[in-house]
C-alpha cells in the first residue's frame, strides 16, 4: 500500500491553487480502531480527509482544527481533530450504523447516513485566545458537498471539494481528496478549462484505486498539464495523543461536587477515550488527590 501523502499546487500560472491527498492508510485506521460498518467508514472517512487536508495549513506550533457534523442521520455525531501535520483524529457516534446503498447510484449511501438537515463546525485554533469557529447547515450529508457550501458562504472562497473512500469486505482499498481554489485574478477562459476537466475525470477514490500518483490527478482536475507543486516528508496519519494527564484535566472539569459522588459511589473511575477508546484507570487515591488539588 503507498503511503498517504499531502501536497500542494499551484496550476494555470498560479491561479489555481490545488490540495491533494491520499488517506487510504489513515483511513482504514480508523476503521480498524473504531470496527466502523463500511457506511460509517465512508462518512468519518471523508470528514478525516478533509480535517487532515485543511490541518496541514494550521498556522502556529499548536495549531489544530476540529471539525463535527451534526446531522439529524442515525449516525449521530461526527468529529476529527487535526494537528498542522495533518495528525488526525476522530469518532462517531454510531460507529456501526450501516445503510443500503444509493438505490441511484449504487454508492454508499452516506448522506442518508449523516441525514440532509443538520449543522457542519469548523474550529481553528492557532493559539489565540478564542479559536475562530465558522458554521453552515448541512447541504446533503455527503461531506464534500457540505464542505463546499462552507467554504462558499463562511469563507467566501468558491471551492471545489471531492472526498472519497472506496471501501470492501477487506476494509479500506483507496482513499483521498481533494480542494480546487480560485485565486481573484483567474480568467473565465481558465474557469471553463477546470469545469472541463472536472467533467471528464474519475472519482477521486478511482483515480487513487487505479495508482495515480496525486500530481496526475492534480492535472487531470485542474486541464494543466504543467502544474508545480510542493509536498514535505510529513506523513498524514490516524493517531491519538490522550494522556493519563490530558484524562485527568478532563476529569475535574466535571467539578468538586461530581468528583465527590464518584469517589463515594464507585471508588474509581474509568475514562475511554473517544478517539481511540484507550481506557485509563483512576484509583479512589488519585481521585482524592485529584481533590486536594481543586
Ligand atoms: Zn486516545
Amino acid at each position: 500500500m503507498k503511503e498517504d501523502k499531502i501536497i500542494n499546487c499551484l496550476a494555470h500560472n498560479g491561479k489555481v491553487n490545488v490540495r491533494c491527498i491520499r488517506s487510504t492508510n489513515l483511513v482504514e485506521q480508523a476503521r480498524k480502531t473504531h470496527d466502523l460498518s463500511p457506511t460509517a467508514t465512508a462518512a468519518l472517512g471523508r470528514l478525516l480527509t478533509i480535517t487532515s487536508l485543511l490541518g496541514k495549513e494550521m498556522k502556529g506550533e499548536e495549531g489544530t482544527i476540529t471539525t463535527q457534523v451534526k446531522g439529524n442521520g442515525p449516525i449521530g455525531t461526527m468529529v476529527a481533530v487535526s494537528n498542522n501535520k495533518g495528525i488526525v483524529k476522530g469518532y462517531v457516534s454510531n460507529p456501526q450504523i450501516d445503510m443500503p446503498l444509493n438505490s441511484l447510484n449504487g454508492k454508499i449511501n452516506v448522506g442518508g447516513a449523516v441525514g440532509k438537515e443538520g449543522m457542519i463546525y469548523i474550529i481553528k485554533d492557532i493559539g489565540l485566545k478564542e479559536p475562530y469557529i465558522g458554521m453552515t447547515p448541512i447541504v446533503s450529508g455527503e461531506i464534500a458537498e457540505d464542505f463546499t457550501n462552507y467554504f462558499a458562504t463562511s469563507e467566501q472562497t468558491p471551492t471545489v471539494v471531492a472526498l472519497g473512500v472506496l471501501v470492501d469486505k477487506n476494509g479500506v482499498k483507496a482513499a483521498g481528496g481533494y480542494l480546487i481554489t480560485l485565486m481573484p485574478d483567474a480568467t473565465e477562459d481558465e474557469i471553463v478549462k477546470i469545469e472541463k476537466a472536472l467533467k471528464n475525470a474519475d472519482s477521486i477514490s478511482k483515480m487513487l484505486d487505479d495508482g495515480k500518483e496525486l500530481v496526475q490527478i492534480a492535472e487531470m482536475v485542474t486541464g494543466d498539464s504543467n502544474i508545480m507543486y510542493f509536498e514535505d516528508d510529513n506523513v498524514p496519519k490516524y493517531e491519538c495523543n490522550c494522556s493519563k494527564e490530558k484524562m485527568e484535566k478532563g476529569l475535574i472539569t466535571i467539578g468538586e461536587k461530581d468528583l465527590r459522588d464518584i469517589i463515594e459511589n464507585d471508588g474509581k473511575a474509568e475514562l475511554v477515550c473517544h478517539f481511540c477508546n484507550k481506557k485509563y484507570l483512576f484509583s479512589k487515591d488519585e481521585l482524592e488527590a485529584m481533590l486536594e488539588k481543586m
